[in-house]
This record gives C-alpha cells, structure tokens and sequence, in this order.
C-alpha cells in the first residue's frame, strides 16, 4: 500500500493552503491530496448562481501568503476560483492532488501509528493509502444535497424549482417572474444579479436578516496598493480589516441594541421613510446572533428602490399551479422558484473514522484548539471564523498542524493525541449561532469546552497568539507506537 507522511483531503481554499504551509514549513514530510470532485476550489468551483461572490473581503479571505491582487475587496465566485488555481499552480500543489478520489473511512492503528484512508476512485473502486497525519480540508457541508425543507404541492408549481447548490446551465430567467424563497448570502445576492434581466424578483422570507451595504471596492487599500510593496499594503489592509471586523463583533455583543439601532437605520437611509424596514429588515435576533449579511454598494437596495425586486416577509401555506401561496392567502406568481433554504452542514465530510477498530463518534469528543478531537490522534481539520473570513482560521490551523509535525519529527514521537485531563473543563456547545442550518446540524459537532486549549476562540487576534505563538504541549499527549511513552 502506498504510505505518505500526510494526507490532506480536499482541494478547496483550505485544502491548498494546507499544501501550501505543509511543503513550506515541513519540506521533508511527502503529501498527498485527495479531492472527491474533479476540479480544485471546493465552494468556488460548486457554487455557480448568478452574482455568486463573496460575502467577506478579500483581504482576509486571501491566503496570508499570496496578497490578493483584484481591485475588488468583495470579489465574484470565478475571480476567487481562479485565484485558488492560480495558487495551486504557482506553488506546484495542484501536482499533488488526486482528483475523483472521495474518501470514506480513515482507520488508526496505534501499532502502526498510521491511518488507513479508504477513498473511492474514479471508477468506483476502492483506494488504500496509509498516512502518519490526516488533515481534514473538506469544508462544512454537504456537497451532494442542501438543505431542501419539503413544501407541499411542490409537484403542483407548473414552473421549474431550483436550489442554488445545483445551478442549471440551461435555467434561462430573462423577462421571468422568480420568487426566491429565503434571506441568506445567497438570496441576497441572487435577488439583485437576477432582477438585471427577470421581469420580477421577489424575495420570500419567513424572517429578515441583517443586511448591511459595503462598497465593493476598497478605496484605502485600492490606495495603499498603489503606493506600498504588494505584500506589505495587503497585510497592512488584512490587520485593519481583521481588527475592524473584532471590534464590529465585540460591539454588536456588548450594545446589541445600539448596533442593532445603527444597521436597520442604515437600511432605512437605503430605502427611504416610506418602506416598511420594521417588517422586511428588522431581525428578531440580535445583530451577530447569525452571520450578518454583505450587500456591495447596496445593490440589493437599489433593485428595490427601482421596482425590479421586492420583499414579502410571510410563511409559505404551499406550492400551488401558478406559485407560491403564503397563509395570509396571498398568492406570489412564479415562473421559476429558487430555494435559497441553505446548506445541510457536515463535519468532515461524514467520513467513519475509528481508531484501533473502535468507530469514533466525533460529537463526543472534546475540540481542541479548534482543529484537533480528544482522544484522537494525528486527526486535524480546518474549521473557519463564523464571524470572519474562513482563510484567517484556516491558514493558521494548517501553520499549527506544521508546528505539530516538526514537534514530533524533533522529539522522535509519531503520535499526538489531544488528552482532557482537566476536571474543571465544562463542555460547551461548538457554535453558539441562532442560525437555522447551526441548529438542525449541532448535535453532530463535537463541543468545546469552557476553558483553553479546548475553547473555540473565533477571533483571529487571540488565535495568533495561541495557534503561532503558544505551546504546542498543552494537553497534548506525545508518545510512539511500541512504549506509549507520555514525552510532555
Ligand atoms: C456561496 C458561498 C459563499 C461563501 N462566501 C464566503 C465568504 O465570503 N467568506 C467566508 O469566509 N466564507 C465564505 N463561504 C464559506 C466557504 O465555504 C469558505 O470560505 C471556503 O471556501 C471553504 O473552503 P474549504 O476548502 O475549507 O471548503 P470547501 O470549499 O467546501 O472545499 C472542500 C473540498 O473538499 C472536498 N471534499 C469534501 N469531502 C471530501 C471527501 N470525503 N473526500 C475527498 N474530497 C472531499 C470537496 O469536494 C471540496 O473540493 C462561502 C460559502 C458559500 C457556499
């Protein structure tokens, strides 16, 4: 069987930034990648709605080590996708990844102090490969379905129904009337690319979210670019935009009633007095609560404001011939529906891990550091910020699990495993967002725990001290195969 040092499974962002910190910083350790599709890029070669973009600056959403060069700080699905390629490319990781290799079960042997990795081939077979560490890059959510509630009569719409996850290439909207059901990223960014050419958009949602306008360009970095060496003006605009973004949050924890207060005006400066934000853009929940959502120069907003696109804030009674029955009886008539209901998240791509022959359940185990499971050895994953750019989270896991390597490689020790050991540790949910596609998945997540190095810390700052910087002893148990020995 072929043996590696790593496996790194996936080939999104995470995945080749993983390659990336793991032939830079751990030169002499071989790798493989192993992506189940056929493509680099993960979610920017998935995703292909129309407008799909961004909804986090570039500057954090950027790999650390390769400034982004685009003079659009909220950056389109295929300028993101090229850039990933671009990045595999320039650094030679895309001669590591094997394509159409989906992997299924990963099996520890402590003897060995190996993984076996099952993946399926292109052809459906069966392949084996062993590992000394897996590194999990698979993203957070289901690629074969997303999150499709069951609206009755959904065989009566004599129209056609699309979700987002599987865009037609073939779906022609001009001059048609869509309802888009839903109020995420993705509506919001739907709503406005389809209302250029469809005769009416209208967003259906059951309850607003907060939405807040951002200029697509960022003028001041834009500026700096042009004045200061690439990299320097790209880490100066990623530090303010990272400190910016924790002060935003630490604020919309500490005054959520002001903040809250500060955006739904905002909409209303957007809209006019006439509008009726109260009903379409004042969520229940406090800002942050859930993700906010990112409109570039309140395109959103405009298409409303010139009639293309409209809001209906309402629930959904069911699917009739000509569209969409609410309970309040309205009818919304539709040539085309869009199901924009979200994402069916998954943790590691519900691979079956076990160790020693014992299946791991995952949503026992203990997270640390965000990235590691207790009591399972030489098993990483990347798992981003919810309330900031996946990449900053990511490029700072894949700098730790190379800190971990060259740990082990320097103390002659082949196993890490991540061991509680500390009574008071309390165990907390892993995300504490409101959201919708969080709440149905949680239960499938591991849970943190209240005190370091077991506690999630979702702030970038705090992460570079720990991730870069802290000891890589902490609750971490060393040992080799035949002794056992316990090194720290
Ligand atoms: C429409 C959309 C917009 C987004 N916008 C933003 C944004 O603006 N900012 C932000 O921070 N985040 C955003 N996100 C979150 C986004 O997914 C992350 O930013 C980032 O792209 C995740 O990268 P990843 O490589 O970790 O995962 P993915 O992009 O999901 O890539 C995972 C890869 O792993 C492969 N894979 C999965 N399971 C297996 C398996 N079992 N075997 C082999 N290969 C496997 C997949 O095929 C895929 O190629 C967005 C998500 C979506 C859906």
């Amino acid at each position: 069987m072929e043996h590696v040092d790593v496996v790194i499974v996936g080939a999104g962002l995470s995945g080749i930034g993983a390659g990336y910190h793991l032939q830079t910083l751990c030169p002499d350790r071989s790798y493989v990648i192993l992506e189940g599709r056929g493509a680099i890029g993960g979610t920017w070669d998935l995703f292909r709605y129309p407008g799909v973009r961004s909804d986090s600056d570039m500057y954090t959403l950027g790999y650390a080590f390769r400034p982004w060069g685009g003079a659009k700080a909220i950056a389109d699905g295929p300028s993101i996708l090229q850039y990933v390629r671009d990045t595999a490319a320039h650094y030679g990781i895309d001669r590591r990844i094997r394509f159409n290799h989906h992997v299924k079960t990963a099996a520890w042997s402590t003897d060995k102090a190996a993984w076996i990795v099952t993946a399926t081939g292109a052809g459906g077979e069966d392949v084996e490969i062993s590992c000394n560490f897996l590194f999990m890059c698979s993203g957070y959510y289901n690629y074969a379905r997303g999150h499709a509630p069951d609206f009755p009569g959904s065989g009566d719409f004599a129209g056609r129904i699309v979700h987002p996850q599987f865009w037609p290439d073939d779906l022609d909207y001009a001059g048609k009337r869509v309802v888009v059901i839903g109020s995420g990223a993705t509506a919001v960014t739907l709503v406005p690319a389809m209302a250029e050419t469809a005769a009416q958009v209208t967003m259906l949602q059951r309850s607003p979210t907060y939405v807040v306008s951002r200029p697509a360009e960022d003028r001041a970095a834009n500026w700096l670019k042009r004045h200061l060496p690439a990299k320097l003006a790209y880490r100066l605009v990623r530090w303010r935009n990272v400190l910016l973004g924790i002060w935003f949050f630490r604020l919309a924890r500490r005054k959520p009633a002001k903040v809250k207060e500060r955006l739904v005006g905002m909409v209303r400066d957007e809209l006019g007095p006439d509008y009726d934000v109260a009903t379409h853009f004042t969520p229940r929940y406090n800002p942050w609560d859930q993700r906010l959502c990112l409109v570039p120069d309140g395109d959103l907003f405009a298409a409303i404001r010139e009639g293309k696109a409209s809001v209906v804030t309402g629930t959904i009674d069911r699917f009739v011939r000509e569209g969409i029955r609410l309970q309040s009886g309205e009818v919304l008539p539709a040539d085309i529906i869009v199901t924009a209901t979200g994402l069916e998240l998954q943790l590691l791509s519900d691979v079956a891990f076990n160790v020693d022959g014992q299946p791991v359940d995952l949503a026992k185990t203990l997270n640390y550091k965000g990235m590691m499971f207790s009591d399972v050895p030489n098993l990483a994953s990347t798992f981003g910020y919810t309330n900031a750019s996946w990449t900053l989270k990511a490029d700072l896991t894949a700098l730790y699990v190379c800190r971990l390597l060259n740990t082990m490689r320097r103390r002659g020790m082949r196993q890490a495993t991540p061991r509680i050991g500390d009574a008071r540790i309390e165990e907390v949910p892993f995300l504490d967002f409101t959201s919708g596609y969080v709440r149905r998945a949680i239960d499938k997540f591991p849970r943190q725990g209240s005190r370091k190095p077991w506690r999630l810390n979702q702030n970038y700052a705090l992460d570079v001290m720990a991730l870069r910087f802290g000891s890589v002893d902490s609750s971490m148990e060393f040992s080799n195969p035949a002794t056992n020995r316990r090194a720290a």
